[in-house]
């Protein structure tokens, strides 16, 4: 039986932004959303998880960020903006590609920052019932 630590489900929650916002913004790459945002990385990180058993929780977290982004992209209509799945191996120019602070003012106000809102604010929820 795998141990999912939550420490290990968040730093592989947020591994994709960290490595991909700070690449863009240094001009490593010219997207906000590149390898850590591919799908074909996460294939190859799922083959890791079969030889080493105690990274499935960081997997586990990058794979439902890779999820939660294409959800909130669905959630506001930029559905073709999925693709930023398949880096490198399709070029896309997405139709919202901004840095973070740039990004979040962009956010604030769509559908998917609401339904966000309403899962942060469920979770704080039953954080602090099951605190009690
Ligand atoms: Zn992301």
């Amino acid at each position: 039986m795998v141990d999912l630590s939550i420490p290990l489900l968040v730093a592989g929650a947020a591994l994709p932004d960290l490595v991909d916002k700070p690449a863009a913004m240094v001009g490593i790459v010219d997207l906000y959303q590149s390898a850590g945002h591919s799908l074909l990385l996460l294939v190859v990180g799922f083959a890791v998880v079969f030889l080493r058993r105690e990274w499935t929780p960081l997997w586990l977290g990058w794979a439902s960020h890779l999820l939660l982004d294409a959800a909130h992209m669905l959630l506001n209509g930029r559905a073709d903006d999925i693709l930023f799945l398949a880096w490198p191996a399709i070029e896309h120019t997405p139709a919202v590609d901004l840095p973070p602070i740039a990004f979040f003012q962009h956010y604030l106000g769509t559908p998917s920052f609401y339904a966000e809102f309403v899962v942060w604010g469920l979770l704080g929820y039953v954080l602090i019932a099951d605190g009690e």
